[in-house]
């Protein structure tokens, strides 16, 4: 893919960049190295007070900034604001407890024979951070707030399609006052990935994105005997039992499955529904879903954007004509609108079976598959069908049955009467295909830290 930001609302290439050569690849990392021996001689405190900064900076930038994600990626405006601040807020959550996370860890000393024994966290050096266009600042800065807090450096290869958010990133922790070189971003398409993993510079790697490119992360990677986080695909559950308090479950479905224009990885794609309520839930989603405003990102009141690429939208397309072909009936969207721009209606479909391959396959846009379900073993079943295990969400008002859900539901997270999202002070993280490893909350931060063992006698 070229590096270009490229808009989706017209298909207008707006800005093209040349990949950078090796001879600056290998500058960016020599800086990363000297800029990890400058952290390590940092405290928590300085690093609090630069990483509060730049949490300034993107409040400051965040008109221009929102402006620019909507320009490259196609979310709503709105949206993109919103990501700027979650970003801020990210940052002053890790400023303020990074310390206490990594704080050494008191063991039973006379048990081991020692006057003190502990264990200390400590970082790793440059870590390569492999990142999507879907949150182009969000998932960028969950790895780096805790990166930077750990005093780890970090290397960005952002997706190919968002570089004027990934040469802003790049820039913005030395603004802020890091060392030069803490953070940088290096403008490379995805073939060139695999010599900077194996440089022995790079101590980890983390990878947001699709299932095959963790596959081939993780592989040379493993070859390289780095440590790897994966955050992958997700076809999240939505199951609605006959307690669930249905109409906001089908205003929350609309919300969960829209967000983003529906490209989220942590969206609800399967609305397995029980047949108690499945005809009052269908007729308030499908209301819901057609009352969507689809239109340019950039304009007030618009609900849902275009799809980020061309290819992206030819491939929710094609799962939608593959699923309607095999039998599915098409309640509401379906049909991609003429003109320029890569918009796909919000859709819903019904009636889907194990040989339609969005039964398995991730949709990622607007397009819902809702399922009917005759009992709580056929909805878990069901909800656990799938090669990927990210979020998922439960709609009961029974309190037995939201306990069951909690035990049963096969994935990083489960939201009970609420939408999956993710938050600073929460692990966020999948099973099976959906990767491993956590981000976000103290999990993430210990992810990429020594965990030395202490032993003094
Ligand atoms: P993608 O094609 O995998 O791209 C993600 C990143 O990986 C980009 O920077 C891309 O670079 C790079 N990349 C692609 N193939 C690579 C390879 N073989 N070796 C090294 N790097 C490679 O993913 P996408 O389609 O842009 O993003 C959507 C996917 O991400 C969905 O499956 C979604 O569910 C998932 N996602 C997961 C999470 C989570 O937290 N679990 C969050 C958001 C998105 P180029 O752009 O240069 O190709």
């Amino acid at each position: 893919m070229a590096i270009a930001t490229t808009n989706p609302a017209t298909g207008e290439v707006i800005k093209e960049f040349d990949p950078m050569p090796a001879e600056q690849i290998d500058a960016a990392l020599a800086r990363s190295v000297s800029a990890f021996r400058a952290l390590r001689a940092t405290t928590f405190a300085q690093r609090a007070a630069w990483l509060c900064r730049a949490a300034e900076l993107l409040e400051a930038d965040q008109n221009d900034l929102a402006a620019l994600v909507t320009l490259e990626m196609g979310k709503i405006l709105p949206a993109a604001r919103a990501e700027v601040l979650k970003c801020a807020a990210a940052c002053r959550f890790y400023a303020e407890h990074a310390e206490g996370f990594l704080a050494d860890e008191q063991a039973d000393a006379g048990a081991v024979g020692a006057a003190r024994a502990y264990a200390r966290y400590q970082p790793l050096g440059p870590v390569l951070a492999i990142m999507p266009w879907n949150f182009p600042l969000w998932q960028a800065m969950r790895f780096a707030a805790p990166a930077l807090m750990a005093g780890n450096t970090g290397l960005l290869k952002h997706a190919s399609n968002v570089p004027q958010t990934a040469l802003y990133l790049g820039e913005l922790f030395t603004r802020a006052g890091f060392p030069a070189g803490a953070f940088q971003t290096l403008l490379i398409g995805s073939e060139a990935v695999a010599d900077v993993l194996s440089d022995p510079r790079v101590r980890a790697a983390t990878l947001t994105g699709s299932e095959a490119a963790g596959r081939a992360v993780a592989a040379r990677a493993g070859q390289a005997l780095k440590k790897t986080v994966l955050e992958l695909g997700g076809s999240d559950p939505f199951v609605v039992l006959p307690s669930a308090d249905v109409d906001r479950a089908a205003q929350v479905a609309t919300t969960a499955r829209c967000q983003n224009n529906g490209q989220s990885c942590i969206a609800a794609k399967r609305f397995i529904v029980h047949t108690d309520v499945y005809d009052a839930f269908v007729d308030r989603f499908v209301a819901h879903m057609s009352g969507l405003r689809v239109g340019d990102p950039a304009a007030a009141g618009t609900d849902v954007g275009p799809l980020a690429t061309r290819q992206g939208r030819s491939d929710v397309d094609a799962l939608v004509r593959d699923a309607v072909g095999r039998g599915a009936t098409l309640r509401c969207g379906g049909e991609p609108p003429a003109g320029p721009g890569w918009f796909y209606p919000p859709t819903v479909l019904t009636d889907v079976t194990a040989e339609m391959r969005m039964f398995a396959e991730e949709v990622f846009g607007p397009v819902a598959a809702v399922y009917r379900v005759d009992s709580y073993r056929e909805a878990v079943a069901l909800a656990n069908a799938t090669p990927f295990g990210l979020g998922a969400n439960a709609w009961t008002s029974d309190p037995a049955e939201q306990e069951r859900l909690i035990t049963d539901l096969e994935a990083g997270a489960v939201f009970v009467n609420g939408m999956v999202t993710s938050y600073p002070q929460l692990p966020f993280g999948g099973i099976k295909d959906s990767g491993y490893g956590r981000e976000l909350s103290a999990a993430g931060i210990r992810e990429f830290c020594n965990l030395k063992t202490v032993w003094v006698g």
